[in-house]
């Protein structure tokens, strides 16, 4: 794993600016320099994946000689619980399982139900989510909703069935976790997203299928821009199809009205199907584009990430984290564990997206930056 870890130290916070509140935030939280305070904690579980997709693990890197971490080393569900305990209470209200293929790991459901637990320092349960390849979901649908999941997210580039086993890489096919997306929707993890990945000249074809199978269905399809993330999927910016060339697509089909965002920090760029009556209609649904490479969103980047064995990312494109793991296992209690978490966070500076087009192209890490397989999406 080409990861670095930076040790914990506590002057960081001596130089930073004081922070500039630009919508009330409730006592406790914690704002990073940008004043962004943290909402939303991503949490890899395992770096293991039933897939070789070539934009996260492309066969040829991730072969039977590639070093995955031991059990030992992968946080234990107490220890995740704990952490997660601590980023609630500093006002994370959304935990997201993600890996890796998070579905692979054993006795995900009892993880589920202990986060299920948490309570946001107003009471409330955290909005507790999952980003899977949905492969195992026909089977474990029923069981994640009765242990507290609330909503699923599926990933899927396409829906004609070469396409996608070409793009899966290891033969998968598209009715399989066509079955897991009804099973989700079945079981109330509601409302089902879609992601597909787009790159340009692979799957580009499959956005109007994908759209005309998902309108109207109850599940939001969102449309990501293939990025630049890791260093192993040889990515090209030609291979990238820009967020505004797929909304021109889906327009010459389907009448769209942009839409407003659902939350501070949203990541994609809402547009509801227009029905009879000439305005949205809630019934046909929305689309989503996430464009990371056209279009940053850093200025409201509220979210951090853990690795499935501790480490803390500040952003999708670092190459450096924080071990927290050496603190649970070093005997740290939570008020100590809680200071090093606020510093870290209260000196982040990352906007990566917004700098891109600036930087060299060996910036952010380069050939060192970590994989989203390990950091999840
Ligand atoms: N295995 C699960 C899955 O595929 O949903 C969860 C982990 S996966 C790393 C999380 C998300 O990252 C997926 O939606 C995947 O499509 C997306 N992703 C991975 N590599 C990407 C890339 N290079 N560009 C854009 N999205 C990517
Ligand atoms: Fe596995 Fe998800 Fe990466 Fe595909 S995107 S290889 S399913 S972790
Ligand atoms: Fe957040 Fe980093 Fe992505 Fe910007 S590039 S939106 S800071 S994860």
């Amino acid at each position: 794993m080409a990861e670095r870890v930076i040790p914990l130290v506590d002057h960081r916070t001596a130089a930073l600016p004081l922070p500039r509140a630009q919508t009330p935030v409730a006592a406790g939280t914690l704002l990073d320099a940008r004043a962004r305070p943290l909402r939303d904690l991503r949490i890899s579980i395992t770096d293991r994946c039933n897939f070789r997709c070539g934009y996260c693990m492309p066969k040829d890197v991730f072969d039977g000689n590639y070093a995955y971490l031991p059990h030992a080393a992968l946080l234990s569900f107490e220890e995740i619980t704990r952490l997660a305990r601590l980023f609630v209470a500093r006002g994370v209200s959304k935990l997201r399982l993600t890996g890796g293929e998070p579905l692979l790991r054993k006795g995900i459901e009892t993880l589920v139900a202990q986060l299920a637990a948490l309570r946001t320092p107003d009471g409330r349960k955290p909005d507790i989510t999952l980003t899977t390849n949905g492969s195992l979901l026909m089977r474990k649908a029923r069981a994640l909703k009765a242990a507290g999941l609330d909503r699923v997210t599926v990933s899927l580039d396409g829906l004609d069935d070469a396409v996608f086993r070409r793009m899966n890489d290891v033969d998968f096919p598209v009715a399989d976790v066509l079955a897991g997306i009804e099973a989700a929707q079945a079981a109330g993890l509601a409302p089902v997203k879609v992601n597909m990945v787009v790159k340009r000249g692979t799957n580009d074809d499959q956005i109007l299928p994908m759209a005309r199978r998902f309108r109207g269905s109850g599940v939001t399809l969102r449309f990501i821009e293939y990025m630049d993330v890791g260093a192993t999927n040889g990515w090209r910016m030609d291979e990238v199809l820009p967020s505004a060339d797929a909304l021109r697509r889906l327009q010459a089909e389907h009448a769209l009205t942009p839409l407003s965002a659902s939350a501070p920090g949203e990541t994609a760029e809402r547009w509801g199907y227009i029905g009879a009556g000439g305005g949205h209609d809630p019934a046909l649904g929305e689309v989503g584009f996430i464009s990371s490479v056209t279009q940053a969103f850093c200025g409201d980047c509220n979210r951090a990430r853990l690795s499935m064995d501790g480490k803390l990312f500040l952003c999708l494109f670092a190459s450096q984290g924080y071990d927290l793991r050496a603190l649970l296992r070093g005997g740290a209690d939570d008020a100590q564990i809680d200071a090093a978490v606020s510093a870290i966070w209260q000196a982040r500076a990352n906007r990566y997206s917004e700098l891109r087009a600036s930087l060299p192209p060996d910036a952010a890490g380069g050939s060192r930056r970590v994989e989203m397989s390990y950091i999840g999406g």
